[in-house]
């Protein structure tokens, strides 16, 4: 087994009356794709919110390469390595692609995005073509210097995925990348995800699109009504009668 590079052990969190999440245990191994699916409601945002620092457990510790993310700030969490992308893009809207992809490399090698840092943006020639090499990855560079604002959904989720890209982070936590994006803008999706997964990035990955869960998962983990009900390959996980009720009457 490889080394895991995340664990969630025994995480709770309750909204009033509502158990989000119940006694959620998860490991995951270095380099893998680990998919989290389970019907709408079933608490996967929720548990994302907790691994980047979002929403305290009420219980149980988030724990990152050996040291604990529970109780620590989001951006302390992301300068350790930890990188996502929301479920609703959070981009720059009045800003080009460019510098909305520049703004979180800067983040990371400086821990902050300084007024410095921005005022010093024209002069950051090797921050500059990092940012356009994830661009050209993802198939936005000829759109570099549009506005934000000016995209489509679709495209706005793919530049959120470069700017999670452009940190190379141990671990990138992706809440529904293909939310919303055509099937043609899907599977370019799904190839540039394979070909981080070659260059051994550890992804977490929550999806609702079955196409890109077993085009991508080495493991899936499913959730439903706040726990994990079922664990394992693709295959052992399709095959489970207790996956099938879950999804019944979605
Ligand atoms: P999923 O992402 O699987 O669709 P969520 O994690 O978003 O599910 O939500 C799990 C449950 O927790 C849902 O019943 C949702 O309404 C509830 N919930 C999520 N966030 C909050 C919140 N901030 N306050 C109250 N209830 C919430
Ligand atoms: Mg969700």
């Amino acid at each position: 087994m490889n080394d895991i590079v995340l664990h969630v052990a025994d995480v709770d969190k309750s909204f009033g009356g509502l158990r989000a999440l119940s006694n959620i245990d998860l490991q995951i191994e270095e380099g893998k794709t680990h998919a989290i699916i389970g019907p709408n409601g079933a608490g996967k945002s929720t548990l994302l919110n907790v691994c980047v620092g979002r929403i305290v457990p009420d219980s149980g510790a988030v724990i990152f390469n050996g040291k604990a993310l529970t109780g620590r700030q989001p951006h302390e969490i992301n300068q350790l390595g930890v990188a996502r992308v929301f479920q609703t893009p959070e981009i720059f809207p009045d800003l080009s692609l460019l510098h909305n992809v520049m703004i979180p490399a800067f983040a990371k090698r400086d821990g902050a995005f300084t007024f410095n840092a921005w005022s010093g943006l024209v002069r950051e020639s090797g921050i500059r073509a990092e940012a356009e090499s994830v661009l050209e990855d993802i198939g936005l560079i000829e759109k570099k210097d549009l506005e934000a604002a000016s995209l489509s959904r679709g495209d706005k989720r793919r530049l959120e995925l470069a700017m999670g890209l452009v940190q190379h982070p141990r671990l990138l936590l992706l809440d529904e990348p293909t939310a919303g994006m055509s099937r043609h803008d899907t599977n370019r999706t799904i190839d540039l995800l394979k070909k981080i997964k070659e260059r051994g990035m550890t992804k977490v990955i929550i999806e609702h699109d079955m196409h890109v869960v077993f085009s991508l998962a080495d493991r899936i983990s499913v959730l439903a009504q706040g726990r994990i009900i079922a664990e394992g390959t693709p295959e052992e996980v399709r095959n489970d009668p207790k996956v099938k009720e879950a999804y019944l009457g979605e």
